[in-house]
Protein backbone atom coordinates (compact mmCIF):
# COMPACT_ATOMS: atom_id res chain seq x y z
CA UNK A 1 0.00 0.00 0.00
CA UNK A 2 1.25 3.55 -0.66
CA UNK A 3 1.33 5.62 2.40
CA UNK A 4 2.37 9.34 0.74
CA UNK A 5 3.04 10.42 -2.84
CA UNK A 6 6.68 11.66 -2.29
CA UNK A 7 9.03 11.18 0.65
CA UNK A 8 11.93 13.47 0.67
CA UNK A 9 14.80 12.34 2.74
CA UNK A 10 16.63 14.80 4.01
CA UNK A 11 15.68 18.41 5.21
CA UNK A 12 18.57 20.40 3.99
CA UNK A 13 17.58 23.65 1.98
CA UNK A 14 17.38 21.51 -1.18
CA UNK A 15 14.99 18.95 0.28
CA UNK A 16 12.83 21.80 2.09
CA UNK A 17 12.84 23.56 -1.18
CA UNK A 18 11.81 20.64 -3.29
CA UNK A 19 8.80 19.82 -0.60
CA UNK A 20 7.63 23.59 -0.64
CA UNK A 21 7.63 23.23 -4.50
CA UNK A 22 5.63 20.19 -4.32
CA UNK A 23 3.27 21.59 -2.63
CA UNK A 24 2.81 24.70 -4.23
CA UNK A 25 1.89 22.15 -6.99
CA UNK A 26 -0.57 20.02 -4.77
CA UNK A 27 1.49 17.63 -4.04
CA UNK A 28 1.83 15.44 -0.60
CA UNK A 29 5.13 15.12 0.65
CA UNK A 30 7.15 14.19 4.05
CA UNK A 31 10.26 14.81 4.51
CA UNK A 32 12.31 12.96 6.95
CA UNK A 33 15.62 13.98 8.50
CA UNK A 34 18.10 12.49 10.50
CA UNK A 35 18.97 14.97 12.74
CA UNK A 36 16.68 15.75 15.53
CA UNK A 37 16.97 19.71 15.57
CA UNK A 38 18.72 21.80 12.56
CA UNK A 39 22.17 21.12 13.10
CA UNK A 40 23.58 23.96 10.55
CA UNK A 41 26.56 25.96 11.61
CA UNK A 42 26.08 29.99 11.16
CA UNK A 43 28.59 29.61 8.24
CA UNK A 44 27.85 32.49 5.95
CA UNK A 45 26.53 31.32 2.42
CA UNK A 46 26.63 33.23 -0.74
CA UNK A 47 23.72 33.15 -2.80
CA UNK A 48 23.80 34.08 -6.40
CA UNK A 49 21.85 36.30 -9.01
CA UNK A 50 19.78 33.02 -11.14
CA UNK A 51 18.93 31.65 -7.45
CA UNK A 52 17.75 35.29 -6.67
CA UNK A 53 15.61 35.57 -9.50
CA UNK A 54 14.48 32.29 -8.29
CA UNK A 55 13.00 32.95 -4.87
CA UNK A 56 11.70 36.59 -6.14
CA UNK A 57 9.70 34.38 -8.46
CA UNK A 58 8.33 32.58 -5.04
CA UNK A 59 8.20 35.44 -3.15
CA UNK A 60 10.72 34.44 -0.83
CA UNK A 61 13.37 37.10 -2.20
CA UNK A 62 12.68 39.88 0.56
CA UNK A 63 13.01 37.68 3.58
CA UNK A 64 16.53 36.61 2.22
CA UNK A 65 17.89 39.93 1.62
CA UNK A 66 16.16 41.04 5.24
CA UNK A 67 18.52 38.19 6.83
CA UNK A 68 21.38 38.71 4.56
CA UNK A 69 24.29 41.48 3.14
CA UNK A 70 25.01 42.12 -0.81
CA UNK A 71 27.87 41.76 -1.74
CA UNK A 72 28.98 44.00 -5.51
CA UNK A 73 31.67 41.53 -6.06
CA UNK A 74 32.83 37.91 -6.61
CA UNK A 75 36.08 36.04 -6.52
CA UNK A 76 37.03 33.58 -8.84
CA UNK A 77 40.05 31.43 -7.43
CA UNK A 78 40.59 34.02 -4.52
CA UNK A 79 40.46 36.86 -7.08
CA UNK A 80 38.04 39.44 -6.09
CA UNK A 81 37.83 40.80 -9.84
CA UNK A 82 34.48 40.09 -10.90
CA UNK A 83 32.07 43.12 -10.73
CA UNK A 84 28.81 42.24 -10.36
CA UNK A 85 26.90 45.34 -10.79
CA UNK A 86 26.43 45.40 -14.61
CA UNK A 87 25.21 41.82 -15.15
CA UNK A 88 22.07 41.32 -16.97
CA UNK A 89 19.35 41.05 -14.04
CA UNK A 90 17.27 43.17 -11.53
CA UNK A 91 19.86 41.12 -8.92
CA UNK A 92 23.15 42.34 -9.74
CA UNK A 93 24.72 41.51 -6.30
CA UNK A 94 25.36 38.17 -4.33
CA UNK A 95 23.76 37.76 -1.05
CA UNK A 96 25.37 36.47 2.18
CA UNK A 97 23.45 34.90 4.39
CA UNK A 98 23.54 32.40 7.09
CA UNK A 99 22.43 28.73 6.10
CA UNK A 100 20.53 28.21 9.65
CA UNK A 101 18.75 31.39 8.30
CA UNK A 102 17.86 29.64 4.89
CA UNK A 103 16.85 26.50 6.40
CA UNK A 104 14.34 28.53 8.79
CA UNK A 105 13.00 30.30 6.08
CA UNK A 106 12.45 27.26 4.01
CA UNK A 107 11.30 25.01 6.43
CA UNK A 108 8.71 27.81 7.57
CA UNK A 109 7.67 28.18 3.85
CA UNK A 110 7.39 24.09 3.49
CA UNK A 111 5.41 24.02 6.53
CA UNK A 112 3.48 26.78 5.47
CA UNK A 113 2.56 25.43 2.71
CA UNK A 114 1.38 21.97 4.58
CA UNK A 115 4.75 19.88 4.33
CA UNK A 116 5.40 17.22 6.58
CA UNK A 117 8.43 17.59 7.99
CA UNK A 118 9.69 14.77 10.43
CA UNK A 119 12.64 15.47 12.01
CA UNK A 120 14.76 12.48 13.90
CA UNK A 121 13.94 10.68 11.42
CA UNK A 122 16.49 8.80 9.07
CA UNK A 123 16.56 6.62 6.36
CA UNK A 124 18.41 3.44 6.59
CA UNK A 125 16.95 1.48 3.40
CA UNK A 126 15.68 2.17 -0.15
CA UNK A 127 14.16 -0.88 -2.08
CA UNK A 128 11.94 -0.09 -5.04
CA UNK A 129 9.53 -1.97 -7.76
CA UNK A 130 7.33 -0.95 -10.50
CA UNK A 131 4.15 0.52 -8.27
CA UNK A 132 6.45 2.99 -5.57
CA UNK A 133 9.54 2.92 -3.37
CA UNK A 134 9.97 1.83 0.45
CA UNK A 135 11.92 3.21 2.43
CA UNK A 136 13.12 1.98 6.26
CA UNK A 137 12.60 4.85 8.57
CA UNK A 138 14.53 4.97 12.11
CA UNK A 139 13.25 7.63 13.58
CA UNK A 140 12.12 8.19 17.67
CA UNK A 141 9.33 5.40 18.08
CA UNK A 142 11.72 2.63 16.54
CA UNK A 143 12.23 1.46 13.19
CA UNK A 144 9.14 1.11 10.80
CA UNK A 145 9.10 1.33 6.76
CA UNK A 146 7.06 4.25 4.66
CA UNK A 147 5.96 3.33 1.42
CA UNK A 148 5.81 6.09 -1.59
CA UNK A 149 5.64 6.66 -5.05
CA UNK A 150 8.44 8.16 -5.29
CA UNK A 151 12.02 8.97 -3.21
CA UNK A 152 13.49 12.04 -3.57
CA UNK A 153 17.47 11.56 -1.90
CA UNK A 154 18.39 15.24 -0.99
CA UNK A 155 20.45 13.88 2.05
CA UNK A 156 23.85 15.65 1.09
CA UNK A 157 27.28 14.72 -0.46
CA UNK A 158 27.29 11.17 1.09
CA UNK A 159 23.79 10.07 0.35
CA UNK A 160 22.61 6.66 1.06
CA UNK A 161 19.36 7.46 -0.87
CA UNK A 162 22.08 7.09 -3.84
CA UNK A 163 23.65 4.60 -2.75
CA UNK A 164 20.54 2.48 -2.37
CA UNK A 165 19.01 2.87 -5.08
CA UNK A 166 22.31 1.47 -7.09
CA UNK A 167 22.99 5.45 -8.93
CA UNK A 168 26.86 5.69 -9.66
CA UNK A 169 28.84 8.45 -8.19
CA UNK A 170 31.83 9.02 -10.30
CA UNK A 171 34.06 11.62 -9.88
CA UNK A 172 38.07 12.82 -8.50
CA UNK A 173 39.08 12.11 -5.29
CA UNK A 174 40.24 14.66 -2.62
CA UNK A 175 43.66 16.55 -3.03
CA UNK A 176 43.00 19.66 -1.08
CA UNK A 177 41.80 19.85 2.63
CA UNK A 178 40.16 22.45 3.80
CA UNK A 179 39.12 23.86 7.16
CA UNK A 180 37.20 26.83 8.59
CA UNK A 181 37.11 27.61 12.14
CA UNK A 182 34.93 30.10 14.02
CA UNK A 183 37.73 30.94 16.89
CA UNK A 184 39.40 33.34 18.50
CA UNK A 185 43.36 33.39 18.39
CA UNK A 186 46.47 34.84 19.89
CA UNK A 187 48.36 37.04 19.35
CA UNK A 188 44.72 38.54 17.98
CA UNK A 189 47.16 40.29 15.19
CA UNK A 190 49.08 37.33 13.91
CA UNK A 191 46.80 36.67 10.71
CA UNK A 192 46.39 39.03 8.35
CA UNK A 193 42.73 39.38 7.33
CA UNK A 194 41.45 39.04 3.76
CA UNK A 195 42.59 35.99 1.52
CA UNK A 196 46.40 35.05 0.71
CA UNK A 197 47.15 32.54 -1.31
CA UNK A 198 50.57 31.72 0.23
CA UNK A 199 54.15 29.44 0.13
CA UNK A 200 52.06 27.15 2.30
CA UNK A 201 48.63 27.14 1.19
CA UNK A 202 45.19 29.67 1.09
CA UNK A 203 44.65 31.58 4.64
CA UNK A 204 41.05 33.06 4.45
CA UNK A 205 40.56 35.65 7.60
CA UNK A 206 37.02 36.77 8.03
CA UNK A 207 36.70 40.38 7.79
CA UNK A 208 38.32 41.01 4.30
CA UNK A 209 36.03 41.11 1.17
CA UNK A 210 35.46 37.23 1.91
CA UNK A 211 32.07 34.97 2.01
CA UNK A 212 33.01 34.52 5.51
CA UNK A 213 31.92 35.82 8.42
CA UNK A 214 34.18 37.98 11.00
CA UNK A 215 35.74 36.26 12.87
CA UNK A 216 35.94 32.91 10.98
CA UNK A 217 39.50 31.60 9.83
CA UNK A 218 40.17 28.95 6.35
CA UNK A 219 42.91 27.60 5.48
CA UNK A 220 43.01 25.29 2.42
CA UNK A 221 46.18 22.75 2.21
CA UNK A 222 47.10 21.10 -1.04
CA UNK A 223 47.83 17.49 -1.93
CA UNK A 224 47.22 16.78 1.44
CA UNK A 225 44.09 14.77 2.59
CA UNK A 226 42.64 14.02 5.70
CA UNK A 227 43.89 10.31 7.10
CA UNK A 228 39.84 9.93 8.58
CA UNK A 229 37.20 11.74 6.83
CA UNK A 230 35.04 10.79 9.42
CA UNK A 231 36.97 11.74 12.16
CA UNK A 232 36.32 15.44 13.83
CA UNK A 233 38.80 18.13 13.09
CA UNK A 234 40.04 19.82 16.21
CA UNK A 235 41.05 22.86 17.62
CA UNK A 236 44.81 21.39 17.14
CA UNK A 237 44.21 20.32 13.75
CA UNK A 238 43.51 23.95 12.76
CA UNK A 239 46.41 25.48 14.93
CA UNK A 240 49.03 23.12 12.63
CA UNK A 241 47.01 23.85 9.53
CA UNK A 242 47.25 27.68 10.30
CA UNK A 243 51.43 26.97 10.77
CA UNK A 244 52.30 25.34 7.65
CA UNK A 245 50.17 27.32 5.30
CA UNK A 246 51.56 30.81 7.18
CA UNK A 247 54.51 29.76 9.21
CA UNK A 248 53.18 31.69 12.12
CA UNK A 249 52.22 30.16 15.56
CA UNK A 250 48.68 30.87 17.17
CA UNK A 251 47.00 29.88 20.30
CA UNK A 252 43.33 29.06 19.90
CA UNK A 253 42.06 30.34 22.70
CA UNK A 254 38.62 30.06 22.08
CA UNK A 255 36.98 27.51 19.39
CA UNK A 256 33.06 27.80 18.71
CA UNK A 257 32.85 25.65 15.76
CA UNK A 258 34.88 23.81 13.16
CA UNK A 259 34.18 22.52 9.81
CA UNK A 260 36.42 20.24 7.35
CA UNK A 261 36.39 20.10 3.57
CA UNK A 262 37.77 18.31 0.79
CA UNK A 263 37.50 19.22 -3.19
CA UNK A 264 36.10 15.42 -3.43
CA UNK A 265 34.53 16.49 -6.88
CA UNK A 266 32.03 13.51 -7.98
CA UNK A 267 28.72 13.50 -9.94
CA UNK A 268 25.43 11.21 -10.00
CA UNK A 269 25.92 9.51 -13.35
CA UNK A 270 21.89 9.55 -13.63
CA UNK A 271 19.42 11.90 -11.40
CA UNK A 272 16.57 9.25 -12.04
CA UNK A 273 16.49 5.48 -11.25
CA UNK A 274 13.57 4.77 -11.84
CA UNK A 275 11.35 6.11 -8.70
CA UNK A 276 14.70 7.62 -7.29
CA UNK A 277 15.64 11.24 -7.72
CA UNK A 278 18.66 12.69 -6.40
CA UNK A 279 19.04 16.39 -6.23
CA UNK A 280 21.63 18.74 -4.38
CA UNK A 281 24.58 17.57 -2.74
CA UNK A 282 23.43 14.24 -3.20
CA UNK A 283 23.58 14.83 -6.97
CA UNK A 284 26.93 16.57 -7.28
CA UNK A 285 30.05 17.38 -4.44
CA UNK A 286 33.02 19.94 -5.04
CA UNK A 287 34.86 21.86 -3.79
CA UNK A 288 33.25 25.29 -2.39
CA UNK A 289 35.06 27.86 -4.34
CA UNK A 290 33.02 30.17 -5.28
CA UNK A 291 30.02 29.22 -3.47
CA UNK A 292 27.76 27.59 -6.00
CA UNK A 293 26.44 24.44 -4.55
CA UNK A 294 23.16 24.98 -3.05
CA UNK A 295 22.65 27.35 -5.59
CA UNK A 296 22.84 24.82 -7.59
CA UNK A 297 20.69 22.19 -5.35
CA UNK A 298 18.26 25.02 -5.38
CA UNK A 299 17.81 25.12 -8.79
CA UNK A 300 17.48 21.81 -8.80
CA UNK A 301 14.62 21.42 -6.18
CA UNK A 302 12.88 23.86 -8.69
CA UNK A 303 13.54 22.25 -11.72
CA UNK A 304 12.36 18.83 -10.25
CA UNK A 305 9.43 20.55 -8.23
CA UNK A 306 6.70 21.01 -10.83
CA UNK A 307 7.78 18.28 -13.19
CA UNK A 308 7.63 15.41 -10.57
CA UNK A 309 4.09 17.12 -9.49
CA UNK A 310 3.26 16.85 -13.21
CA UNK A 311 3.90 13.12 -13.26
CA UNK A 312 2.21 12.08 -9.63
CA UNK A 313 -0.64 14.19 -10.72
CA UNK A 314 -1.20 12.64 -13.86
CA UNK A 315 -0.57 14.96 -16.07
CA UNK A 316 3.04 14.03 -17.70
CA UNK A 317 4.57 10.57 -18.43
CA UNK A 318 8.02 9.70 -16.93
CA UNK A 319 9.49 10.95 -19.76
CA UNK A 320 9.35 14.86 -17.90
CA UNK A 321 11.28 13.57 -15.02
CA UNK A 322 14.15 12.87 -17.69
CA UNK A 323 14.54 16.67 -18.78
CA UNK A 324 15.59 16.94 -15.06
CA UNK A 325 18.78 14.80 -15.57
CA UNK A 326 19.03 16.45 -19.24
CA UNK A 327 18.49 20.11 -17.98
CA UNK A 328 20.56 19.85 -14.45
CA UNK A 329 23.16 17.37 -14.82
CA UNK A 330 25.31 19.68 -17.32
CA UNK A 331 24.50 22.63 -15.68
CA UNK A 332 26.79 20.79 -12.32
CA UNK A 333 28.91 19.04 -14.65
CA UNK A 334 30.32 22.83 -15.78
CA UNK A 335 30.37 23.81 -11.93
CA UNK A 336 32.80 20.64 -11.12
CA UNK A 337 34.65 21.57 -13.61
CA UNK A 338 35.17 25.13 -12.65
CA UNK A 339 35.71 24.49 -9.26
CA UNK A 340 38.38 22.32 -10.37
CA UNK A 341 39.92 25.03 -12.58
CA UNK A 342 39.87 27.56 -9.73
CA UNK A 343 41.47 24.77 -7.01
CA UNK A 344 44.59 24.81 -10.09
CA UNK A 345 44.66 28.82 -9.85
CA UNK A 346 44.94 28.17 -5.96
CA UNK A 347 47.58 25.94 -5.73
CA UNK A 348 50.99 27.31 -4.44
CA UNK A 349 54.13 27.98 -6.25
CA UNK A 350 55.58 30.26 -9.53
CA UNK A 351 53.80 28.14 -12.38
CA UNK A 352 50.34 29.02 -10.68
CA UNK A 353 51.42 32.78 -10.27
CA UNK A 354 51.92 33.30 -13.89
CA UNK A 355 48.72 30.96 -14.72
CA UNK A 356 47.14 33.25 -12.28
CA UNK A 357 48.29 36.54 -14.42
CA UNK A 358 46.68 35.28 -17.63
CA UNK A 359 43.55 34.72 -15.89
CA UNK A 360 43.03 37.99 -13.98
CA UNK A 361 44.06 39.83 -17.16
CA UNK A 362 41.07 38.62 -18.50
CA UNK A 363 39.10 38.73 -15.86
CA UNK A 364 39.78 42.20 -15.61
CA UNK A 365 38.51 42.77 -19.12
CA UNK A 366 34.48 43.57 -19.39
CA UNK A 367 34.05 40.61 -21.72
CA UNK A 368 36.08 37.66 -19.76
CA UNK A 369 35.24 39.13 -16.28
CA UNK A 370 31.67 38.99 -16.96
CA UNK A 371 31.55 35.61 -18.64
CA UNK A 372 33.34 34.28 -15.51
CA UNK A 373 30.74 36.54 -12.97
CA UNK A 374 27.80 35.21 -15.43
CA UNK A 375 29.06 31.65 -14.84
CA UNK A 376 29.70 31.59 -11.08
CA UNK A 377 26.36 33.70 -10.52
CA UNK A 378 24.74 31.08 -13.11
CA UNK A 379 23.22 33.78 -15.37
CA UNK A 380 24.26 31.62 -18.42
CA UNK A 381 22.15 28.91 -17.52
CA UNK A 382 19.52 28.23 -20.32
CA UNK A 383 17.35 24.82 -20.72
CA UNK A 384 17.73 23.49 -24.06
CA UNK A 385 14.11 23.42 -25.08
CA UNK A 386 13.09 21.52 -28.18
CA UNK A 387 11.40 23.65 -30.05
CA UNK A 388 9.45 24.03 -33.59
CA UNK A 389 9.17 27.66 -34.10
CA UNK A 390 12.75 29.00 -32.66
CA UNK A 391 12.93 32.38 -30.95
CA UNK A 392 15.93 33.84 -28.95
CA UNK A 393 13.95 34.07 -26.14
CA UNK A 394 13.34 30.21 -25.73
CA UNK A 395 15.56 28.46 -23.34
CA UNK A 396 16.46 32.15 -21.40
CA UNK A 397 15.37 32.49 -17.89
CA UNK A 398 12.01 34.76 -17.86
CA UNK A 399 14.16 38.73 -18.13
CA UNK A 400 11.76 41.53 -15.67
CA UNK A 401 9.32 43.04 -17.55
CA UNK A 402 7.28 45.21 -16.27
CA UNK A 403 3.79 44.04 -17.84
CA UNK A 404 1.05 46.82 -18.13
CA UNK A 405 -2.24 44.92 -17.70
CA UNK A 406 -6.14 46.33 -17.31
CA UNK A 407 -5.47 45.86 -13.54
CA UNK A 408 -2.57 46.93 -12.18
CA UNK A 409 1.08 46.71 -13.64
CA UNK A 410 2.73 43.29 -12.72
CA UNK A 411 5.73 41.26 -13.71
CA UNK A 412 6.55 37.66 -14.58
CA UNK A 413 8.19 37.31 -11.50
CA UNK A 414 4.83 38.22 -9.28
CA UNK A 415 2.98 35.83 -11.49
CA UNK A 416 4.66 32.63 -11.16
CA UNK A 417 4.63 33.10 -7.83
CA UNK A 418 1.90 30.32 -7.77
CA UNK A 419 4.08 28.05 -9.39
CA UNK A 420 1.79 27.47 -12.53
CA UNK A 421 3.17 28.15 -16.30
CA UNK A 422 2.37 31.58 -17.36
CA UNK A 423 0.97 32.65 -20.60
CA UNK A 424 2.00 36.10 -21.65
CA UNK A 425 -0.34 37.35 -24.08
CA UNK A 426 1.71 40.38 -25.70
CA UNK A 427 -0.88 41.02 -28.95
CA UNK A 428 -3.98 40.95 -27.30
CA UNK A 429 -5.41 37.42 -28.96
CA UNK A 430 -8.38 36.35 -27.68
CA UNK A 431 -8.10 32.75 -29.87
CA UNK A 432 -4.86 32.00 -28.22
CA UNK A 433 -6.71 32.64 -24.85
CA UNK A 434 -9.77 30.68 -25.64
CA UNK A 435 -7.11 27.54 -26.50
CA UNK A 436 -5.03 28.17 -23.37
CA UNK A 437 -8.32 27.73 -21.52
CA UNK A 438 -8.08 24.26 -22.03
CA UNK A 439 -4.91 24.36 -19.64
CA UNK A 440 -6.58 26.30 -17.10
CA UNK A 441 -5.97 23.93 -13.79
CA UNK A 442 -2.18 24.46 -14.37
CA UNK A 443 -1.63 27.97 -16.96
CA UNK A 444 -2.44 31.28 -15.62
CA UNK A 445 -3.04 33.73 -18.60
CA UNK A 446 -2.19 37.14 -18.59
CA UNK A 447 -2.84 39.88 -21.61
CA UNK A 448 -0.37 42.95 -21.23
CA UNK A 449 0.65 45.70 -22.91
CA UNK A 450 4.27 45.01 -24.75
CA UNK A 451 6.68 46.02 -22.35
CA UNK A 452 9.78 48.76 -23.12
CA UNK A 453 12.58 46.86 -21.54
CA UNK A 454 11.53 43.43 -23.68
CA UNK A 455 15.23 42.85 -25.63
CA UNK A 456 13.40 40.43 -27.91
CA UNK A 457 9.94 41.32 -30.00
CA UNK A 458 7.30 38.54 -29.43
CA UNK A 459 3.72 38.78 -29.57
CA UNK A 460 3.68 36.25 -26.76
CA UNK A 461 5.77 34.29 -24.31
CA UNK A 462 4.67 30.94 -22.49
CA UNK A 463 7.00 30.62 -19.17
CA UNK A 464 7.46 27.03 -17.14
CA UNK A 465 6.98 26.90 -13.56
CA UNK A 466 10.66 27.44 -13.15
CA UNK A 467 10.82 30.66 -14.99
CA UNK A 468 12.16 29.55 -18.24
CA UNK A 469 10.88 29.68 -21.66
CA UNK A 470 9.52 26.95 -23.14
CA UNK A 471 7.83 28.79 -26.28
CA UNK A 472 7.40 32.44 -27.87
CA UNK A 473 6.80 33.48 -30.89
CA UNK A 474 6.25 36.71 -32.80
CA UNK A 475 5.07 35.39 -35.56
CA UNK A 476 1.66 34.50 -35.33
CA UNK A 477 0.92 32.47 -38.27
CA UNK A 478 2.61 30.03 -36.32
CA UNK A 479 -0.18 28.94 -34.46
CA UNK A 480 -2.01 27.65 -32.85
CA UNK A 481 -0.61 24.01 -33.31
CA UNK A 482 3.01 25.00 -32.01
CA UNK A 483 0.89 26.64 -28.83
CA UNK A 484 -0.52 23.76 -28.02
CA UNK A 485 1.75 21.60 -28.78
CA UNK A 486 4.57 23.54 -26.76
CA UNK A 487 2.06 23.25 -23.89
CA UNK A 488 1.07 19.58 -24.29
CA UNK A 489 5.40 18.74 -24.14
CA UNK A 490 5.71 20.16 -20.69
CA UNK A 491 2.29 20.98 -18.85
CA UNK A 492 0.64 17.89 -20.52
CA UNK A 493 -2.65 17.54 -22.56
CA UNK A 494 -5.19 19.84 -22.09
CA UNK A 495 -7.96 19.47 -19.05
CA UNK A 496 -11.41 19.59 -19.61
CA UNK A 497 -12.46 23.51 -21.04
C1 LIG B 1 32.84 25.60 3.64
C2 LIG B 1 31.65 25.57 2.71
C3 LIG B 1 31.18 26.77 2.20
C4 LIG B 1 30.11 26.76 1.31
N1 LIG B 1 29.66 27.95 0.82
C5 LIG B 1 28.68 27.95 -0.10
C6 LIG B 1 28.22 29.18 -0.67
O1 LIG B 1 28.70 30.26 -0.35
N2 LIG B 1 27.23 29.13 -1.60
C7 LIG B 1 26.71 27.94 -2.01
O2 LIG B 1 25.85 27.94 -2.91
N3 LIG B 1 27.08 26.76 -1.46
C8 LIG B 1 28.05 26.74 -0.52
N4 LIG B 1 28.44 25.56 0.03
C9 LIG B 1 27.76 24.31 -0.36
C10 LIG B 1 26.43 24.13 0.38
O3 LIG B 1 26.64 24.19 1.77
C11 LIG B 1 25.79 22.80 0.02
O4 LIG B 1 25.81 22.67 -1.38
C12 LIG B 1 24.34 22.72 0.53
O5 LIG B 1 24.30 22.69 1.93
C13 LIG B 1 23.68 21.46 -0.02
O6 LIG B 1 22.38 21.36 0.49
P1 LIG B 1 21.63 19.95 0.52
O7 LIG B 1 20.28 20.22 1.09
O8 LIG B 1 21.74 19.31 -0.81
O9 LIG B 1 22.51 19.05 1.47
P2 LIG B 1 22.83 19.21 3.03
O10 LIG B 1 22.90 20.65 3.40
O11 LIG B 1 24.01 18.36 3.27
O12 LIG B 1 21.56 18.60 3.73
C14 LIG B 1 21.33 17.21 3.71
C15 LIG B 1 20.40 16.87 4.86
O13 LIG B 1 20.08 15.49 4.79
C16 LIG B 1 20.11 14.95 6.10
N5 LIG B 1 20.37 13.50 5.96
C17 LIG B 1 21.53 12.89 5.60
N6 LIG B 1 21.37 11.57 5.53
C18 LIG B 1 20.08 11.32 5.86
C19 LIG B 1 19.29 10.15 5.95
N7 LIG B 1 19.82 8.93 5.70
N8 LIG B 1 18.00 10.25 6.31
C20 LIG B 1 17.45 11.48 6.56
N9 LIG B 1 18.15 12.63 6.50
C21 LIG B 1 19.44 12.55 6.13
C22 LIG B 1 21.22 15.71 6.80
O14 LIG B 1 21.09 15.67 8.21
C23 LIG B 1 21.03 17.12 6.24
O15 LIG B 1 20.13 17.88 7.01
C24 LIG B 1 29.51 25.53 0.95
C25 LIG B 1 29.97 24.33 1.50
C26 LIG B 1 31.03 24.35 2.36
C27 LIG B 1 31.55 23.05 2.93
Amino acid sequence: MVNEEVVVAGGGPVGLMLAAELRLAGVSVTVLEREPAPRSLPMVRGIHARTLETLECRGLLEEFRSRGRTQNRAHYAGMWLLDLTDLPTRHAYSLGIEQGHVIDILSRRAEGLGARILPGHEVSSVVQDDHGVTAGVNGPGGSHSLRCRFLIGCDGGRSLVRSQAGIGFPGSAPSVTGLIAAATVSPPDALPTGWHRLSGGVLVNGGGPSALADHTIGTFEFDRTPTDRGVAPTADEVRHSIRRVTGSEVTIDVLHWIIRFTDNTRQADRYRLGRVLVAGDAAHVHFPAGGQGLNLGLQDAVNLGWKLAAVVRGHATTELLDTYHRERHPVAARVLDNTRAQIQLMRPGHDTDTLRDVVAALASTRQGGRRLAEQITGLDITCPVPTETPHPLVGRYVPHLTLGTAAQPTSPAELLRTGRFLLIDLADRGDRRALARRWGDRLTTVSATPPEEADHAADAILVRPDGYIAWATDTPENEPGSFSRALTTWAGPPGTP
